[in-house]
């Protein structure tokens, strides 16, 4: 791996503003999914290591909470601009670890670094209320402030933005923040760790622990000094953090699982539809919470949208991200090749028809060649769950309602995604779709000036834009007499 700025590759979790091995001296190695190489190694720590981490973010609170907003957002904002001075080595790094192209990596880093100054913006404005009192010598006033110690647990699929998305709201907010990032994909949170340290954020602001899950988890959703916890991974484990953090009625925020449908209705830009469900769906391999799922083509359009997606679907560039001119990079690993090939195989057995991909790839490894299928129905797997591979499922239907009922028939909400011209549909489908965050002839939607999120078993609570503060501060109102 060759670095610009070799410091940025670290080996040691960083806690309390300290570079640390774990107290017994276990560490993890780990691996480029694109070539099994090992990368390095990580500590392996758990409750003793998370419990130190807790209690010296608790010590920093209060200076940082008493700086002025000003002076956080400055700080920030210097953690921003070194992410992006540093943004190939950074880029570098989170390809050989995850294995997404390099200019999507290089993509993440800015998208990740681009909440970080948007948040150094939305900390001076952390505004209150002043409300007409309820009786004429009361005065009533309404301030928000930081919630306190931020616990975040985040998954591998973006090692940089998932955490950068958390930590700069809450550290605005005047919270310190520790983050447990997923055991794939350390590196790049260490890198941050370096670049935060560097930027000026005080010892015990920002920590990041690698090691056990369950354990690291346990400690931060139990203790009472943590008073919130922001969670990106699977439905399974946020609905397990979620009930870990019922006895101490802990705030949490969860960015689950989706099933995001994309539907394309006989009216839409056959070209535009097909672009759109080529960048949903095959981001990052198919690995993204947003990807495109279930692609519903009306049946007026099905031939055409069909036969243009496989043409584009067969000139996707399979390789090492770090390989110029590659669009897919490898799975993370062998458990995700193997969910992609029991939904494949789950499918055919029940009469779905192959178009385009299927078998794996020359490459080998966890390199899988992207693949389409034709009449999926309702029955698949693949209609059910979220694939998180490079499978694309094509259903037919014919009418708006059909394809509504169809869309929200699942407990997922994240994204859903539809190409339509007709402006009243528009507006029908966009209202009827049970989902967070609606694409309307576009398959790109995140965004830090948006509110990032879902309903139903997808989630709660929003990142980014003007309402992701509210997740890190608590509402105090102040009630005053004034004789
Ligand atoms: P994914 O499918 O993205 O791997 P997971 O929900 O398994 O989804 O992982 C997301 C994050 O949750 C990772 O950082 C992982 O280590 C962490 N995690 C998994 N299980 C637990 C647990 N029991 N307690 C705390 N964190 C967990």
């Amino acid at each position: 791996m060759q670095l610009n700025h070799s410091d940025l590759f670290r080996q040691q979790a960083y806690i309390g503003g300290q570079w640390l091995d774990a107290n017994d001296k276990s560490v993890v190695e780990i691996t480029n999914p694109a070539t099994g190489e090992v990368i390095g190694c990580v500590p392996q720590m758990g409750e003793a290591e998370t419990l130190s981490a807790i209690t010296h973010a608790h010590h920093a609170w209060d200076a940082w909470k008493k700086q002025s907003a000003k002076s956080r957002a400055v700080i920030l904002r210097k953690w921003y601009e070194l992410i992006m001075a540093n943004q190939d080595d950074l880029a570098t790094l989170l390809t050989c670890e995850q294995g997404k192209p390099f200019d999507e990596a290089k993509g993440e880093v800015a998208y990740g670094a681009s909440y970080i100054e948007w948040f150094a913006e939305e900390t001076k404005r952390i505004y209150g209320d002043v409300i007409p009192g309820h009786l004429p010598d009361k005065r009533v006033v309404v301030i928000k402030q930081g919630i306190g110690v931020v616990g975040a647990i985040t998954p591998w699929n973006f090692p940089n933005a998932m955490i950068t998305r958390k930590a700069a709201p809450a550290m605005g907010a005047g919270c310190p923040f520790i983050v447990k990032p997923a055991p794939d994909t350390p590196f790049s949170a260490l890198a941050l760790a370096v670049l935060a340290e560097e930027a000026g954020i005080p010892a015990g602001i920002f920590s990041v622990i690698t090691g056990d899950a369950k354990a690291i988890g346990g400690v931060l959703t139990g203790h009472e000094k943590v008073r919130k916890i922001s969670f990106t991974g699977s439905t399974a484990v946020g609905k397990q953090l979620m009930r870990q953090c019922a006895d101490s009625v802990k705030k949490v925020s969860l960015e689950l699982g989706g099933n995001a449908p994309f539907i394309v209705f006989d009216d839409a830009d056959v070209d535009a539809a097909v672009a759109g469900a080529i960048i949903s769906k095959f981001r990052n391999a198919g690995q993204t919470c947003v990807c495109a799922n279930r692609i519903y083509v009306q049946a007026g359009i099905h031939d055409a949208f069909v036969e243009k997606f496989a043409q584009k679907i067969q000139s996707l560039n399979v390789g090492n991200g770090l390989d110029s001119g590659v669009q897919i990079g490898p799975l993370i690993n062998q458990a995700a090749v193997d969910k992609v090939k029991q939904h494949l195989d789950d499918a055919l057995d029940k009469g779905a028809k192959l178009v385009t991909g299927g078998t794996v790839n020359e490459l080998g490894g966890t390199f899988l060649t992207p693949t389409l299928l034709t009449q999926v129905n309702a029955s698949m797997q693949v209609a059910q769950e979220e694939t998180f591979g490079p499978l694309a499922p094509i259903f037919q239907f014919t009418s708006e309602a059909e394809v509504i009922e169809m869309a929200n028939d699942t407990p997922f909400g994240l994204a859903a995604y539809f190409y339509a011209r007709d402006l009243g549909r528009v507006w029908r489908v966009a209202e009827a779709i049970e989902a967070g965050m609606v694409g309307v002839n576009t398959g790109l939607i995140s965004t830090e000036v948006a509110p990032f999120g879902g309903i139903k078993e997808s989630g709660i609570g929003r990142e980014g834009s003007k309402y992701g503060m509210d997740d890190f501060v608590e509402i105090k109102y102040i009630c005053m007499d004034i004789n």
